[in-house]
């Protein structure tokens, strides 16, 4: 499942939900030092052998640095979802 590239707004809204003020937003790229209060969201490839996963970066989007890579949540569930539905349909 490919998502295609998103801005993904993450801080402002766990910082809300946290109830801290916005003014102590403490969100520095680590590698430009920009404040930052989005991130810029890819799909990649993760690849593990010959096994691949759909996975996702999350970049800085002042400098386009990739601060963390993983496999993507929603392609995780999906694949598990399909495997059940599939194993039911076969009892
Ligand atoms: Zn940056």
């Amino acid at each position: 499942m490919l998502l295609g590239d998103v801005s993904v707004t993450l801080a402002a809204e766990m910082w809300y939900n946290l109830g801290l003020p916005e003014r102590e937003h403490p969100m520095l790229c680590p590698y430009c030092e920009a404040a930052i209060s989005t991130v810029q969201l890819n799909n990649l490839s993760v690849h593990a052998g010959r096994t691949e996963w759909v996975g996702v970066g999350y970049s800085c989007p002042i400098c386009m640095k990739i601060l963390s890579v993983g496999i993507d949540p929603i392609a995780i569930k999906t694949d598990i979802v399909d495997e059940i539905l599939a194993a039911l349909r076969k009892q």
